[in-house]
């Protein structure tokens, strides 16, 4: 799949995250257990020192100018490894969102603070009852002399509670002939009065989203990104760059070769039912990693991804979910939370993922989910195929 020159920078990237990644961060990804935001900010500032937080930026902004190939087998090298994933919000999203529509004033301040990990930042977007159809969202915000004055309410706000701003969609317009034209983009100081943020506690027992309510909260003008209204317009560049990242080929090369692994350590990797599963998983990834290739030559020759993107989004998800199913399958009662005692028993001993699968696989029921749902992403697919009307 790779050139000569491919394969030895994907080799040179492995060096770098084995020799500046610790092991012990590593099999934390590589087990689900979730890392401290200490441990992510220091891998954050290792990238940063060598100049690879964030490759696909342009050069002038501090990106690596490397083609689109090789931010790819960065990506798809570090999620092998095992590397904590950086978060999409502020370097995948909101910085190049920025270089777009951002003002002078906003690209000086921000654009370096994203990079180094000084601000991190969170994506304030659902609602409750804006979700697929987010063009339905009410947060308002009125202006009032030199601020913009934010009432409402934000749903499902992954890491606002580890975050320090929010870039955020409100109704600047409710007055508009069109809801999606009444939509502004707002940067917010998450430290500013009037801001409640309240945990949401998942399936799994995680908390990694929340609820945030804003009560008469002053957001200085200048934080508006672009122009007023036009909030619409910028956040499909957002939701874009997102689905764009959400195929994780890298991951789930991770997760087939511990599904292989675990099978062997449970006695079943001879089982013709458990081989024929992995086999069926092992070509899925070859079509998915197929796919990506396609995708690639075409950037390569220059050409932007259409609906490929969305194509990427649902069989990735969609892998995702099925390797973390088998992994659970396979695995038996070890899978379950209460499994660490059993790890006591005799014959439990070395295998780091003892009672920790059915976390990852409650994880991955939201990769279906967030980005835009699949049935969102196949109704797009319809509506460009001619097939029928997309929302
Ligand atoms: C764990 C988690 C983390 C998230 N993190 C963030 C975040 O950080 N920031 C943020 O802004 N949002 C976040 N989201 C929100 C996410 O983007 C929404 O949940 C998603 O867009 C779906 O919206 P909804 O939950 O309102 O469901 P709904 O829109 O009510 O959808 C419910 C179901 O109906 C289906 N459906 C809806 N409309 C259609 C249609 N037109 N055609 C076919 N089927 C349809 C959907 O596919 C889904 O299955 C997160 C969600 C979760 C669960």
């Amino acid at each position: 799949m790779y050139t000569q020159s491919e394969q030895a920078f994907a080799e040179e990237v492995r060096a770098f995250v084995r020799a500046q990644c610790p092991a012990n961060v590593r099999e934390k990804v590589t087990n689900a257990v979730g890392i401290t935001a200490a441990e992510r900010l220091a891998w954050h500032k290792a990238l940063h020192a060598r100049g690879w937080a964030a490759p696909h930026w342009p050069v002038e902004h501090g990106g690596t100018g490397w083609s689109p190939v090789q931010t790819y087998i960065f990506s798809e090298t570090l999620a092998e490894e095992g590397a904590p994933d950086l978060g999409s919000f502020g370097l995948k999203m909101l910085g190049p969102t920025l270089m777009h529509y951002g003002t002078p004033e906003q690209k000086a301040h921000y654009l370096p603070r994203i990079l180094s990990g000084e601000d991190i930042w969170c994506q304030g977007f659902s609602e409750p009852g804006a979700g697929s159809d987010l063009a339905s969202l009410k947060t308002r915000a009125v202006r009032d002399g030199d601020h913009w004055v934010v009432n409402g309410q934000k749903m499902w706000t992954t890491m606002a509670h580890e975050s320090t701003m929010m870039f955020a969609l409100v109704r600047t317009d409710p007055d508009a002939p069109k809801p999606q034209m009444g939509i502004s983009m707002l940067l917010i100081d998450l430290k500013t009065p009037g801001i409640d943020i309240r945990p949401i506690i998942l399936l799994n027992g995680a908390h990694t989203t929340n609820e945030v309510f804003f009560d008469t909260v002053r957001v200085p003008a200048e934080n508006l990104v672009g122009e007023p209204h036009k909030g619409w317009t910028y956040s499909r560049v957002v939701l874009g760059n997102e689905r764009l990242s959400i195929a994780r080929i890298g991951l789930n090369r991770r997760q087939l070769a511990r599904l292989k692994q675990i099978a062997a350590d449970q006695g079943l990797a001879g089982v013709p039912h458990v081989r024929a599963r992995i086999a069926e998983a092992a070509i899925e990834l070859d079509a998915l990693e197929a796919m990506a290739t396609a995708m690639l030559d075409r950037a390569r020759a220059g050409v932007a991804p259409g609906i490929e993107a969305n194509m990427l989004k649902i069989k990735g998800s969609e892998l995702q979910q099925r390797l973390t199913r088998l992994l659970v399958e396979v695995a038996g009662r070890s899978a379950a939370p209460f499994a660490p005692d059993a790890a006591m028993d005799a014959g439990d001993a070395g295998k780091p993922w003892l009672g920790r699968l059915f976390k990852s696989h409650f994880d991955t029921r939201v990769v279906s989910i967030y980005g835009g749902s699949n049935e969102i992403q196949r109704n797009i697919i319809a509506k460009t195929l001619g097939l029928g009307a997309a929302r």
